[in-house]
């Protein structure tokens, strides 16, 4: 890329807008990317790399040090929540990596931002600097920000979650619909545990609510947890709400002596009203783009949230790359089906469309897709 290269301004340094912005570097684009956040914070929760992801981690070049951070079992179990039953063994380990060429890891969520961080240039990021406005014109578009900074670039890529204000500006609100659900989520010390077994990596269903345990370290010294269980009066989408553990506890009373060993050995924990929201027709425009959840935001039964903002960036940076005149729109052509796929299958928390779709959601290699013409 020569002297021309557009300068892209990248809204938000979630994990999305962080593998965009270290993959656009490479490819030659003067990058910077603008984060409300003052600093970043470690967030407890856990999170899910199935091999579409981990390829775009190895396009990155940080497979490796991934690896070393996370937990690798050798498969998920799904058990009825209140007998133990095996409902379902789904083979990942070894199985998984020879027949997808890529592992499916467990870890920390803040060892993943970590690793995509340190692939950033120097000097690329500005914290504390808040999206309020953006104005775009057949020459650029123009940021401002809250407190009075401004900015100008050639391309704005909105990377700024499930509350975007890029969205909102630029393309109106798309308000969610609560699903009278709510995610309870923590990472604690498991040696906490009475036994390490309890939490052995198991999604549990029950009736109407399910909770899913696994560890995010190799040395199993973390173990995570996040639910699905309802609770119809409570809609904050956040991750920084608290919730009160005697009232997680008694909404899983009755399940399996191992799930309760579990939270009766947590200290805390927080939760996240679960919004749907209907594919967007469309979300780019000549100068301006949306990925990630800012774009396609799912119910996160099928754990692709991050991995679908990944393959995202990644096929946007192969789009700009290659067809410096209507990237966007090649981006946006290339990722709409899938990522409407994905989160209307998402919607579905049931085993067997699960299963379904289970191959088309991890065979999918966005280093290697064809882009749309
Ligand atoms: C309980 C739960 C469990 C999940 N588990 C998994 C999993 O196992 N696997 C998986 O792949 N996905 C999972 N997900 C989904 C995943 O967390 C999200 O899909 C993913 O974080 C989206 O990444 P993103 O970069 O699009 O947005 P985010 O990670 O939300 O990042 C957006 C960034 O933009 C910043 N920002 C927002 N507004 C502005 C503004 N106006 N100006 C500047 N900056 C701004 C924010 O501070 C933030 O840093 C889970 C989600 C939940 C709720």
């Amino acid at each position: 890329m020569g002297e021309a290269a557009p300068d892209i301004a990248i809204i938000g340094a979630g994990i999305g807008g962080l593998v965009a912005a270290a993959l656009l570097h490479r490819a030659g684009f003067p990058v910077r990317v603008y984060e409300q956040a003052r600093e970043f914070q470690r967030l407890g929760a856990g999170i899910q790399q199935s091999p579409n992801a981990v390829k775009v981690l190895r396009g990155l070049g940080i497979e490796g040090r991934v690896r070393e951070v996370a937990y690798a079992p050798d498969a998920i179990n799904h058990r009825d929540g209140y007998t133990g039953a095996l409902k379902y063994e789904r083979k990942i380990g070894a199985f998984i990596e020879q027949k997808y060429n890529a592992p499916h890891l467990l870890l920390h969520r803040g060892d993943l931002h970590a690793a995509i961080a340190s692939c950033l240039p120097e000097n690329c990021l500005r914290l504390g600097h808040r999206l309020e406005s953006l104005s775009e014109t057949a020459d650029g578009v123009t940021l401002d920000f809250v407190g009075g900074a401004n900015a100008r670039a050639d391309i704005v890529i909105g990377a700024d979650g499930v509350h975007s204000t890029v969205r909102d500006l630029v393309f109106g609100k798309t308000p969610g619909r609560f699903t009278g659900r709510v995610a309870w989520r923590t990472i604690f010390p498991a040696s906490l545990l009475p036994n390490p077994t309890v939490a052995e990596t198991t999604k549990w269903w029950g009736r109407d609510r399910h909770i899913v345990i696994y560890f995010t370290k190799p040395d199993r010294s973390e173990v995570y947890f996040v639910t699905s269980t309802p609770e119809p009066n409570y809609s904050v989408e956040s991750w920084s709400a608290v919730g009160d553990m005697e009232q997680l506890r008694a909404a899983y009373a009755d399940f399996h002596p191992d799930v309760r060993a579990v939270l009766a050995s947590c200290p805390a924990a927080h939760k996240w009203a679960l919004l749907e929201r209907d594919p967007m027709p469309q979300w780019s425009t000549r100068r301006v783009t949306l990925l990630g959840d800012a774009c396609h935001p799912m119910t996160p039964y099928m754990a692709q949230g991050a991995a679908t903002a990944m393959e995202d960036a990644m096929v946007l940076a192969r789009c700009l790359a290659q067809f410096p005149e209507d990237g966007l729109h090649r981006y946006q052509e290339t990722r709409k089906a899938r990522t409407a796929m994905i989160q209307n299958a998402s919607g579905r928390n049931d085993l067997d469309n699960f299963k379904a779709v289970a191959e088309a959601v991890y065979g999918y290699d966005a280093t290697a897709v064809e882009l749309a013409a």
